[in-house]
């Protein structure tokens, strides 16, 4: 769920799991990812959570 650096730039929602466009500062965090099928809205910086995995 959400989007990792393979993924990228398609998002996956945690909430509804549907699949989505993101941009680069989405990403990163700097701007909020809202979901276009559910009420999800959130800012992650999916690139630090990536590297907490490794
Ligand atoms: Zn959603």
């Amino acid at each position: 769920m959400g989007v990792t650096r393979e993924s990228f730039p398609l998002f996956r929602c945690p909430k509804c799991e549907q699949t989505g466009w993101i941009d680069e500062d989405q990403f990163n965090g700097r701007v909020s990812i809202v979901c276009a099928y559910c009420d999800y809205h959130e800012t992650v910086n999916w690139a630090a959570e990536e590297e907490g995995k490794r």
